[in-house]
């Protein structure tokens, strides 16, 4: 499942498509033409997600502040960078498995 999210795979026929930016779904499946963005429908948690991670991060960047008190900059060149990639990661997480699980769902009968 990591794996998938990192790499993107439709969940009908497993080709790289489903990411058409680092974070965001395609509309459809350029392989296969699964629609993508009707199984997306209803996942619309993902802004309370990603405030909840960035939430989480803060703490953790002011709780590493109080321990080493590094300088300014550092905080900034180290966590800048730390924050956009596991907002990214999060959300491409997130919104993998929300589609999946909307796959499964419509393959019952
Ligand atoms: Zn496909």
């Amino acid at each position: 499942m990591v794996s998938a999210a990192l790499s993107g795979l439709c969940p009908r026929c497993g080709a790289e498509t489903l990411f058409a930016a680092p974070a965001g779904l395609a509309e459809t499946c350029a392989h296969c033409g699964l629609d993508i963005v009707s199984l997306e429908r209803g996942g619309r948690f993902v802004g309370v997600v990603t405030m909840l991670l960035a939430l989480v991060l803060i703490l953790a960047a002011m709780g590493v502040d109080e321990w080493l008190r590094p300088p300014i900059w550092a905080s900034l060149v180290f966590w800048a960078p730390v924050t956009v990639g596991a907002v990214i990661f999060g959300l491409r997480f997130y919104k993998t498995m929300w589609v999946y699980h909307q796959y499964e769902e419509s393959q019952q009968p």
